[in-house]
């Protein structure tokens, strides 16, 4: 048996043995389906700064700045589709094995895979759409990139004026309370939680799998690179989620 043979089978041991997983993934489930991560060395810090909440804020250039990188990213965005990984955590889901996936993500792959909308915990929000800063109201981001393209920039809110902005979190920015409450909730419901592609350096996020074995859970890593919660998980795996996650699960395609 090889290595990784044996490490998937642990893990396919571990998630048999668990009454109630909890999933909690990161830019890395993504890489898989083209969408590159942060903190790789191929990853979008290796090449731009993040621009902080306060910032967009106070600056319309910044602002300018942030929209020019979104309507550059969106090919990329709007062509990836769930890969294996997904597939595979959509199984778990679907099996009753977890009750919902907790995601630092934005990029809407884990609902593209077909796990319903209210089983997926957003801890950064969603960067498929966009939102008043003060009156909440919805914005579809084509129609934002035409007034961008025609314009120069994206205008305020036409009901109250606020400013505008995808709907994520960004650095600086308030976490949306409603998923923290439900992501601790699950959290400390689970037996078993199974990270997959997070470096697990942004905090508060990261605290979860870390409350998680507090609170007597078993936990297990997949991910490329080491993270520091390495040395407190009961399984670490080093290798591509994809293989692991769908080895483990049964979900070869
Ligand atoms: P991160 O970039 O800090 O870490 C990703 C980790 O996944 C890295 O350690 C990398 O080695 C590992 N990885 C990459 N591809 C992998 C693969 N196929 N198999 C196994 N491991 C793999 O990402 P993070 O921890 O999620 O942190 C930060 C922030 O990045 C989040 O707030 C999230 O909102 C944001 N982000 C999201 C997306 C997305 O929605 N797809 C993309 C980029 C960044
Ligand atoms: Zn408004």
């Amino acid at each position: 048996m090889t290595d990784q043979a044996r490490e998937i089978a642990e893990l396919r041991r571990m998630i048999a043995a668990s009454r109630r997983a909890v999933v909690f993934t990161g830019a890395g489930i993504s890489t898989e389906s083209g969408i590159p991560d942060f903190r790789s060395p191929t990853g979008i810090w290796a090449q731009m700064k993040p621009i902080y909440f306060q910032d967009y804020i106070a600056s319309a250039a910044l602002r300018r700045e942030a929209w020019r990188r979104k309507f550059a990213s969106e090919p990329v965005m709007r062509a990836a589709e769930p890969n294996r990984g997904h597939r595979a955590v959509a199984r778990l889901l679907r099996e009753g094995k977890a009750a919902s996936v907790i995601t630092q993500n934005i990029d809407g792959l884990h609902q593209a895979s077909g796990i319903p909308e209210d089983q997926v915990i957003e801890l950064h929000g969603n960067s498929t759409y966009a939102h008043c800063l003060d009156c909440s109201r919805r914005y579809e981001i084509d129609a934002l990139r035409e007034a961008f393209e025609r314009e120069g920039e994206v205008h305020g809110c036409t009901a109250c004026g606020g400013l505008i902005k995808t709907a994520t979190v960004s650095f600086g920015q308030a976490m949306p309370e409603a998923a923290m409450l439900r992501a601790e909730a699950e959290i400390l419901a689970a037996d078993l939680c199974i990270v997959l592609g997070s470096s697990l350096v942004v905090y508060p996020a990261a605290g979860f799998p870390e409350m998680a074995k507090g609170n007597g859970a078993r936990l297990v890593i997949v991910n490329n690179e080491a993270t520091g919660l390495d040395p407190l998980a009961d399984l670490v795996i080093h290798r591509g989620i994809g293989d692991v996650m769908g080895g483990a699960v049964g979900v070869n395609y």
